[in-house]
């Protein structure tokens, strides 16, 4: 069949998994040109090393993070897997230190794969209650001297915002390579590489996609070196995201903006309504006063909102009252809001939080909100209802 031109503006879905070489010389030049790993290659050769409706995506996200390069992967955890992997040098054993109020996944992962498998040592810094006590991170900086420093801007389900800036400006001063997990912020309210971190990855699964309709993750960053060895990784173990999934996350992107600002809007009023319902102990929402990290989130985000996760805590006398509370609030606002494992939808979704933390967070009435881009006063009435149950 011939092939022809079409006038469309967009990058079509590449469905092929193989590109065809007119010869046996371009053939060699393009394998040479792809040992070289540049973002975008001229002749393409397999899907699993680049694809160009990939590649497409890729650009929609360096557009918006302001990023050098970003890579598109399978998942978010593929992106972290990657993220670290670049890192690890059989020659050489450093310590690696990493939040603890990060992705419960990543967590297993550290210990599963990082620990057990690959045998990386690791270290962890715990908040003290609600927020991080950051004299405490620099002496384990100095002490450990570690080569890579983890974190999330904004941690889960407590929504404990880090001070990004002067935790990367502690890190580089010892010489350690920051990697940030700013999927809960977005590049919306922070940018991570700006203010000198490494890499920025994100589970694209979330915001960046935000219709809950696929699974992807990205890494962001400016160095090329690093970029390289993060496409020869991601080719050599198969994280490659399909183009399927690369062209959906791209026209979804086109309104990452609009939906997050909104959600981030919503969010704050919900925050407030249950604050202010005297049916909760307590509610953690960045943008309150109230909470332990409102000035760091402000002073991080320059006022431009405060994300669009809640998590709160009914109220009841003993941890049986809060336990029915819970599942009573939960039954009342479905079916507009629906107990959904996953956060980052266009639609408001609720998780438990003691039935998915368990012994890391017991709190039986707690229930984490991830707010969508309903109309905010429909929404306020599905959460009075809930909260009237
Ligand atoms: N990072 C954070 C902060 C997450 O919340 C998640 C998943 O919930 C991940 C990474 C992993 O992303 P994925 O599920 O796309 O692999």
């Amino acid at each position: 069949m011939k092939k022809r031109e079409i006038n469309s503006v967009r990058t079509p879905v590449y469905r092929d998994a193989g590109f065809e070489l007119p010869t046996a010389g371009t053939t060699s030049g393009a394998f040479t040109a792809e040992a070289d790993h540049e973002r975008e290659p001229d002749l393409y050769i397999y899907s699993r090393y680049r694809n160009p409706t990939v590649v497409a995506a890729e650009e929609a996200i360096m557009a918006v993070e302001g990023s050098g390069w970003a890579l598109l992967l399978q998942s978010g955890m593929a992106a972290i897997d990657t993220a670290l992997s670049l890192f690890q040098d059989a020659g050489r054993q450093g310590t690696w230190l990493f939040f603890s109020e990060i992705y419960g996944g990543t967590l297993s992962y550290i210990g599963s794969i990082l620990e057990k498998r690959r045998g990386v040592e690791v270290s962890f810094f715990r908040p003290s209650g609600g927020r991080y006590d950051y004299s405490h991170l620099e002496r384990m900086i100095e002490d450990l001297r570690p080569d890579i420093l983890f974190f999330e801007t904004v941690s889960n389900p407590l929504l404990i915002v880090a001070e990004g800036r002067r935790i990367i400006s502690m890190a580089k001063k010892r010489g350690a390579r920051v990697i940030i997990d700013n999927t809960f912020a977005t590049p919306l309210l922070w940018k991570p590489l700006d203010d000198g971190a490494d890499l920025v990855i994100h589970s694209a699964t979330k915001y960046l996609s935000g219709h809950g309709n696929l699974t992807a993750g990205v890494i962001c960053g400016n160095d090329m070196t690093l970029m390289k060895s993060a496409i020869e990784y991601r080719k050599l173990v198969g994280h490659m995201l399909s183009p399927d999934d690369a062209y959906r996350l791209q026209t979804q992107m086109a309104s990452f903006e609009v939906r997050f600002s909104r959600q981030c809007e919503n969010a704050s009023a919900i925050a407030t309504i249950l604050q202010l319902s005297g049916k909760t102990d307590r509610v953690l929402y960045p943008g309150l006063e109230s909470h332990d990290t409102h000035v760091a989130a402000r002073d991080l985000t320059g006022g431009k909102g405060y994300g669009a996760m809640i998590t709160f805590d009914l109220s009841g006398s003993t941890p049986d009252e809060k336990r029915k509370r819970r599942d009573r609030f939960i039954e009342a606002v479905r079916p507009e809001i629906r107990l959904i494992p996953s956060l980052g939808d266009y639609h408001t979704i609720l998780m438990p939080v003691e039935a998915v933390w368990g012994a890391k967070y017991p709190e039986p009435g707690m229930i984490r909100l991830s707010v969508g881009f309903e109309r905010c006063d429909l929404l306020e009435e599905v959460i009075m209802r809930g909260l009237e149950a």
